[in-house]
């Protein structure tokens, strides 16, 4: 796997491993482009069925990526209900953003809010904020 500059994949407290910062990343300011197969609805239905983690990002409702193929340690990031991190797509392309000031040895999270996984999976994040579960219903 070839990782982002400033990234670095390690075991989480919050869910297997994760995906940390190892440079500041200043608040506003880009951290790395989600990166992975580009692949169509009917293909991301299929392979959600067989897997228990999914690092598959929806670009627009026909097209998404799987981080899993050809991901550049941003697939490893875990969902938060306190994120640091936010997504933003343009043109295409999905790219995540620091919502606060990130530190070296920071764990990069981010709020799901939806997910193919079913609107029951609890969420283990540990924020004071913690809604329970994964997905924002
Ligand atoms: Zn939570």
């Amino acid at each position: 796997m070839k990782l982002a500059h400033g990234l670095a994949v390690r075991p989480s407290q919050i869910d297997g491993r994760g995906c940390f910062a190892t440079v500041f990343f200043p608040k506003g300011g880009k951290i790395a482009e989600y990166t992975g197969e580009r692949i169509s609805r009917a293909e991301v239905a299929r392979r959600a069925g067989g897997r228990r983690k999914l690092r598959i990002c929806a670009i627009n409702s026909y097209w998404s990526l799987d981080g899993s193929r050809g991901g550049n340690g941003t697939h490893y990031i875990n969902h938060s209900c306190a994120p640091n991190s936010y997504m933003r797509i343009t043109h295409g392309h999905i790219l995540f953003m620091a919502l606060t000031d990130i530190r070296p040895g920071e764990e990069i999270t981010l709020d799901y809010v939806t997910t193919l996984h079913s609107n029951d999976k609890r969420c283990h994040c540990k924020a004071p904020t913690c809604r329970g579960t994964i997905n924002k219903q």
